[in-house]
């Protein structure tokens, strides 16, 4: 493992204002390396490289199928490192190594969807009259922005990453402090792939400092930010205050509805990775259940029992797709989870399966199953971010989507019946970004993800996605 990482500015490697981070592996407790933390004066560098390279106009001249073969070679370059890649981001952020792999494979499918849509973003012609030639197209913000968060630090990255270069904008990417190691090899892609310097630049830094610094910047046209709602609203106001736009991608508190005419031998594999894929730590996660009351004992001991069937440890000595699950990012994380756990279990709810710690050093927590959850409970409510699944019953279909509604969120949720009325009936009701149907993460990078209510606006992911990071010129030419 490398000892010292730094931030890539304006083309260089360089070391940070702020000084340095440790980087933890949550799985040990053990630090495993040094990384450069960035202040206001290295924003400021970085947020200059990449204006400078927009005014160039060397982004825009390109044929924009050229740019695109440039992000398509950038997802080539992570696949063509794959396994290094994997291996430190299993060390930084505790995922085990298979769901490391999953992720840049997820990573460089972004790079090849936008790399090919490059060429698509094409404006339209509007009609006038004889006297005029009027037409539309669009232009990149110019700098962009974008706020990465610790749970999916690769495959966020490439989500705004791959969509901005795509549409020729230049960006400053601010790793999370607690896995910015990763982050990395963004830079070498866009190296190897031939963006000029600055088009790119990494920096980690703290949330509070160099987050701030940049999402206030003046010279940022567009800020992308995954994370919580307490900073989002910090960088809305942020972006407000400099009359930018952004988008948030907030979390959730996400539920599946299950009818009494469910498939639930097909279910166990929608808690499987509803719940448990990256220990829970997904902003979409299928933390909430809610099941018709005539099939919630039996749902609430298949969920223990593919709970208790996990095998919890370090990621890096779980290199196999299987019945495994790995540590949180942080200590503070899986307190924090745990302790929500025992407040839900002091207001009346029960764990079928987990709660707890593992006794052992590293951020393990139980794979959870909490059941007699009422729907005004803290559980049922807030977003835990670590492998804890509430089952709440209900009667009614107007009474479950009730529940469903029941939080300030809406990223996703998700209805399992056999019943296609139900089902269309339900996906209509639900006030979520994203409905599944008899499948939780059905979908792809080709289908548009983001949130009502407090799970934020804008959308990333899909076609909608590329017109986060452009703005339309309309174009009217009085003709002789
Ligand atoms: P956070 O929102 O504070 O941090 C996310 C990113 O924002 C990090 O890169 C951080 O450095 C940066 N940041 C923090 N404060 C900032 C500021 N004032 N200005 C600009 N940037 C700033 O999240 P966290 O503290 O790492 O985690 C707390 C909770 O957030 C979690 O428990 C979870 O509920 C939620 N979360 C959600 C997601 C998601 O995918 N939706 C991801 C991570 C965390």
């Amino acid at each position: 493992m490398q000892e010292t990482w730094q931030n890539y500015i304006d083309g260089a490697w360089t070391d940070g204002g702020a000084g340095w981070i440790d980087v933890t592996d949550p799985a040990t407790g053990t630090r495993i390396a040094r990384h450069a933390l960035a202040d206001a004066a290295d924003v400021d560098r970085a947020v200059q490289a990449a204006r400078r390279v927009h005014l160039s106009g060397d982004l825009t001249a390109m044929r924009p199928i050229e740019r695109g073969r440039m992000v398509q070679a950038m997802g080539r370059y992570l696949l063509d490192h794959k396994d290094d890649i994997a291996r430190v981001l299993t060390l930084e952020q505790g995922k085990p190594l298979w769901e490391s792999q999953i992720e840049i494979e997820g990573a460089a499918l972004y790079f090849e969807y936008y790399g090919n849509q490059a060429s698509t973003v094409e404006g339209r012609s509007i009609p006038l009259g004889a006297g005029y030639a009027d037409f539309t197209e669009y232009e990149p913000f110019g700098v962009s922005a974008q706020i990465i968060p610790w749970n999916y630090p690769v495959e966020m990255t490439a989500r705004s990453l791959s969509a901005a270069l795509a549409t020729g904008n230049a960006c400053v990417i601010k790793s999370p402090e607690l896995t910015p190691l990763t982050n990395a090899w963004f830079a070498r892609a866009a190296e190897a792939a031939g963006f000029p310097k600055g088009t790119v630049n990494v920096i980690c830094g703290l949330g509070r400092d160099a987050g701030a610094a940049l999402a206030g910047h003046r010279d940022v046209n567009q800020i992308v930010f995954t994370g919580s709602v307490p900073t989002g609203i910090a960088i809305a106001t942020a972006a407000a205050r400099n009359v930018v736009p952004c988008v948030l991608e907030l979390g959730g508190k996400s539920a599946a509805i299950v009818h009494e005419d469910a498939d639930l031998d097909a279910f166990e594999t929608d808690i499987r990775w509803g719940i448990y894929f990256n220990a829970g730590q997904v902003c979409s996660a299928m933390s909430r259940v809610i099941v018709h009351e005539s099939r919630h004992d039996e749902l609430v001991e298949r969920a223990a029992s593919i709970a208790r069937s996990l095998s919890v440890g370090p990621g890096a000595e779980r290199p196999d797709f299987g019945a495994n699950m790995g540590a949180m990012v942080s200590d503070a994380q899986r307190d924090r989870a745990e302790a929500m756990v025992a407040r839900a279990t002091q207001a009346g709810a029960r764990a079928a399966a987990g709660g707890r710690r593992l006794n052992q050093p590293g951020a393990f927590l139980e794979p959870t199953v909490l059941s007699g959850v009422t729907p005004d409970m803290e559980i049922a409510t807030t977003e835990v971010f670590g492998p804890v699944l509430s089952v709440l019953p209900f009667a009614t279909e107007d009474q479950a989507i009730e529940i469903a509604n029941g939080t300030d969120y809406g990223l996703v949720g998700g209805v399992f019946t056999r019943d296609l009325d139900r089902a269309t009936r339900a996906a209509r009701r639900l006030r979520a970004g994203q409905v599944f149907v008899n499948e939780w993460y059905a979908g792809g990078v080709e289908t548009p993800f983001g949130g009502y209510g407090k799970s934020g606006y804008g959308r990333e992911k899909g076609r909608e996605a590329l017109w986060n990071y452009v703005q339309t010129k309309n174009i009217a030419i009085k003709l002789g």
